[in-house]
């Protein structure tokens, strides 16, 4: 019997709008049954402060054999050779690299947060730009993409200690090598952090961030599909790039650094219930079942971009190679804070976001953010994008009109509301 019918209650709510509405934010997703029930175990009640063999309470025997199934799935994903899956969330990771690779005041470069980037790359109002002093790229203004003559430069005049690639809302895939080129020019140590399109390189369709960075972080429940929460990753032993005491040059002194910045570093007890659902979900991605999804949130992507454009829409750098896109509304006269509240009305979610080069606050932007990695998950295909894409015209183009936006929200439950939260 439910005691505490005011949570329980709410959570059923929650569940209902998920089940009946078409969810486009681009770093969302709906897991396994097996990942919420992992989630929801026995093992939130057990401490385990340390790493699997080497913890500081007793009682871990079985959260050590379950931790280092979830570090050998994540490596065997990645084709990692360390990694530490602690970390409870994205931005948890970044700190741990950050605390392990540099010092207060050091020099950082990342990838603008107006243009796509992430608040941990360096922005003033996060840790990241208040305790180092970042320096930016961003995109081209005519290409849409990363000005990596930009980076190249503001590199080498700067010679930051780090750079930090990868981003928030940018539907391109990244030239790591070329990063990577710099990096050893200047001395610098590279962070990818790959939180948004984790499992299309994980599928093998994007680059591969761990042959070219020295670093690699990222979420584990945007397109990686699993709990809430972060990783960090190496593959290969790298020179110490700036003569940091502590790291003679090999991937296991660095790893064993970034095992310490994470714990006691950043962070206490591990939560192993969420290590545990991760690991559910690095053996969902290891499967084939789970490459077809990936392709298939590509197709999806990509035809969406398409559907934009056909009417009319602009997406920045005129399409995607992974999930999500940008779109910038100024020529729908529409700002992003209104398409948010309107669409929400019709029970189509998605998120405003800065557009490169905006005029507009980011309390109210320019443009939206849409990914399609929670629809896939909910069985859509590709022959059904042209009628979602429609369904969000129409609501941008009449966001005063009543009628049309609940027009819209009973074609969304017809769509959405028979399809279980989670299909494969
Ligand atoms: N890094 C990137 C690129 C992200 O997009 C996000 C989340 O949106 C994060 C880090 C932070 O992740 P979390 O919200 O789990 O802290």
């Amino acid at each position: 019997m439910v005691r505490d019918t005011e949570i329980f209650k709410l959570i059923e709510e929650e569940k209902q709008r998920q089940i009946n509405g078409i969810e486009l934010i681009a770093s969302e997703n709906f897991v396994s049954e097996e990942v919420m029930q992992a989630m929801g175990s026995v093992l939130t009640n057990k401490y385990a402060e340390g790493l699997p063999g080497k913890r500081y309470y007793g009682g871990c025997e079985v959260v050590d054999k379950v931790e280092q199934l979830a570090i050998d799935r994540l490596c065997q994903l990645f084709g990692a050779t360390w990694a530490n899956v602690q970390p409870h969330s994205g931005a948890q990771a970044n700190a741990a690299v950050f605390l392990a690779c540099l010092q207060p005041g050091d020099k950082i470069l990342g990838f603008d947060l107006s243009h796509g980037g992430h608040l941990t790359h360096g922005s003033p109002v996060n840790f990241s730009g208040k305790l180092y002093q970042p320096f930016f790229y961003g995109v081209n203004k005519e290409t849409g993409r990363v000005d990596y003559d930009v980076l190249e430069e503001t590199a080498r005049r700067e010679q930051p200690k780090m750079i930090i690639c990868g981003a928030s809302a940018y539907s391109r895939d990244w030239d790591y090598a070329r990063i990577r080129k710099v990096a050893d020019e200047v001395g610098a140590i590279i962070l990818a952090d790959i939180s948004h399109p984790a499992g299309l390189i994980a599928a093998g369709l994007l680059e591969d961030p761990l042959e070219h960075c020295h670093i690699v972080t990222s979420t584990t429940h945007k397109t990686l599909r699993g709990p809430r929460g972060g990783v960090i990753m190496m593959r290969h032993n790298f020179d110490n790039p700036f003569g940091l005491k502590w790291n003679n040059g090999n991937l296991k002194s660095m790893g064993a650094l970034l095992d310490a910045a994470v714990f006691p570093g950043i962070q206490g007890g591990p939560l192993e219930h969420v290590i545990a659902a991760k690991a559910v979900a690095f053996g969902e991605a290891l499967t084939d079942n789970y490459k077809n999804y990936m392709k298939q949130v590509q197709k999806n992507a990509a035809v969406m971009a398409d559907e934009f454009i056909k009417r009319g829409y602009t997406i920045i750098s005129g399409g995607t190679d992974n999930h999500s896109m940008l779109i910038d509304l100024r020529s729908k006269g529409v700002t992003g804070k209104d398409a948010e509240n309107t669409l929400v009305k019709a029970d189509i979610t998605v998120n405003k976001n800065m557009v490169p080069f905006d005029t507009e606050s980011p309390f109210v932007t320019s443009g939206i953010r849409v990914g399609t990695a929670a629809i896939t998950s909910r069985g859509v295909v590709e022959t059904e994008i042209p009628q979602i894409v429609e369904l969000i015209d129409q609501v941008l183009m009449n966001i005063e009109n009543e009628s049309v936006i609940n027009e819209v929200k009973t074609k969304v439950k017809a769509l959405m509301g028979s399809r279980p939260l989670f299909q494969f």
